[in-house]
């Protein structure tokens, strides 16, 4: 028995659509790895580890707001649930409590969410070195900090990452800002765009003001960064136009800026989209979230990046038209009911361009610079073994995957695809759109054998099946 709707993520966008498809009387099955519903921003908001989760914004207590109404709507929320294939059938297959389970859905609704940006320079696989989603992830989740850290690249959770240290009174080393100084000038024609949601840019704004009240070091048109240290993180070297920096720390956090996570997408086979912009794949949608591919669609940062507000309005137009296709409301009630939305994404848009300007990585931060820094962390392969794959006649990402086995690991590909796809589009001198990207296949995480002998169907209640 298949369900009207299965929503993967329960983030700000699963969550959004979980609650329109529940005002409609659809009651999804909801899926997600996490222990708590909540997504990346939201992580934890209903039962915070911190004393005072104030520390962590406002934004944060909101989640708080919105997981509440969640739980309380309905949907079949699975807590560590970890989907590993999504067909065009409908049927989807994920990890639970160590089973295997199979659900059938009408309507899909991917929401996998973003990925840091990989930031791969000399020494960026040492232990001691994370991604600044990675301390915050630590912060949500558990309460742990890292005294002492350096915080280095660019973008806005870099600073609230930090500002969110600075309030619980952690020591931060140093902040070291990678943001071309030619951004600020490329950026300025899309400030009055921005200005449409003057709140963001005061939020923006509020968070340098208090990394700039709290004293730290900050240094600003950092490039050339290297980790310091030959078994674990000891410090980051640097140059600013000052000249050459380092800075002692066991810690060191990487961030400049966010990807959508493209594996679900990809393996399922949807159609996606260079964005230069961004400097990522965006899934192909039409302004209701809908893919290439018939009853599936995608909302959220997991499409392309927009922002947890973003995100939500994302949700909730993909749950109207997905109530429209399985009958529960009309096209115009659906497109009436969608405008609000339409409207305020169009508003978001102005500020996410602002944004990308502004925080667009430095090219040679994407890329590695050093033969021997690693491109895939998995199977330990460094740029000096890609050029010799590429030289070798390896010209595409799965032509160079196959001779050299980057990106066969664990996190297939998640973490050096972006690399590769810019390395290749760089030495063919060709734009990234044409060099494409790994051809993935599901399952897209590693599965034990008795997982899979653990096999289960998941239905929808009696009254619920149709
Ligand atoms: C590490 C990190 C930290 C961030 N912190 C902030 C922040 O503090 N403030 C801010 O404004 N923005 C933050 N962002 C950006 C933020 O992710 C988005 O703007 C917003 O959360 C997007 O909402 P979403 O619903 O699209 O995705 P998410 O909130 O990322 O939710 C995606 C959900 O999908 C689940 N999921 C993914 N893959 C699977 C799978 N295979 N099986 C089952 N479940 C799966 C995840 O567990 C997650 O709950 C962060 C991004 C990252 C990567």
């Amino acid at each position: 028995m298949a369900h009207d709707c299965v929503i993967v993520g329960a983030g700000p966008a699963g969550m959004a659509a979980a609650l329109t498809l529940a005002d409609h009387g659809v009651r999804p099955l909801v899926l997600d790895r996490a222990a708590r519903p909540g997504g990346q921003i939201y992580r934890a908001a209903s039962a915070s580890p911190l004393p005072d989760r104030s520390v962590l914004g406002a934004d944060y207590a909101a989640g708080a707001e919105l997981i509440t109404a969640y739980t309380a709507s309905g949907a079949d929320h699975r807590a560590e649930a970890d989907v590993w294939h999504v067909g065009a059938d409908g049927k989807i297959l994920f990890s639970t409590d160590g089973g295997t389970c199979q659900a059938e859905a009408r309507e899909i609704l991917l929401c996998p969410g973003a990925l840091e940006r990989p930031m791969p320079i000399p020494g960026w696989t040492l232990p001691g070195v994370m991604t600044a989603g990675a301390a915050q992830v630590m912060l949500k989740s558990d309460a742990v900090v890292a005294e002492g850290a350096v915080f280095a690249g660019s973008g806005p959770l870099l600073y609230l990452i930090v500002a969110q240290y600075l309030r619980l009174g952690v020591k931060v080393a140093a902040l070291v800002d990678t943001t071309p100084r030619d951004n600020y000038l490329r950026a300025a024609p899309l400030l009055a765009g921005a200005l449409r949601v003057p709140s963001m840019l005061t939020k923006g704004l509020s968070l340098l003001h208090e990394i700039r009240q709290a004293g730290i070091p900050v240094f600003r048109w950092a490039s050339d960064l290297q980790v310091l240290g030959q078994d674990r993180a000891r410090g980051l070297r640097f140059v600013t136009p000052k000249g050459a920096q380092e800075i002692a720390a066991d810690t060191v956090f990487l961030h400049h800026g966010v990807t959508p996570n493209p594996n679900m997408t990809r393996a399922l086979g949807v159609q996606h989209d260079w964005n230069p912009d961004q400097l990522c794949w965006h899934v192909r949608r039409d302004p209701f979230g809908q893919s290439t591919l018939a009853h599936v669609s995608v909302a959220g940062d997991g499409g392309a990046i927009v922002g947890a507000e973003g995100a939500q309005c994302e949700g909730r137009l993909a749950a109207l038209n997905m109530l429209c296709r399985l009958g529960r409301i009309d096209r115009a009630t659906r497109d009436h009911l969608a405008r609000a939305d339409l409207t305020r994404l169009k508003r978001l848009a102005g500020v996410r361009r602002f944004i990308d300007r502004l925080y667009r990585p430095q090219a040679a931060l994407r890329v590695p610079q050093c033969p021997d820094t690693l491109v895939c962390r998995c199977e330990e392969r460094s740029l000096g073994d890609l050029r010799a794959g590429f030289d070798a006649g390896a010209r595409d990402p799965n032509a160079l995957k196959s001779l050299t086995r980057c990106g066969m690991g664990p996190c297939q590909g998640r973490q050096c695809g972006p690399i590769v796809s810019q390395l290749l589009a760089d030495w063919r001198d060709e734009p990234v759109s044409e060099v494409g990207y790994y051809r993935l296949r599901s399952p897209q995480r590693l599965l034990s054998l008795q997982e899979l002998s653990r096999f289960n169907r998941v239905h929808p209640a009696p009254e619920e099946a149709q």
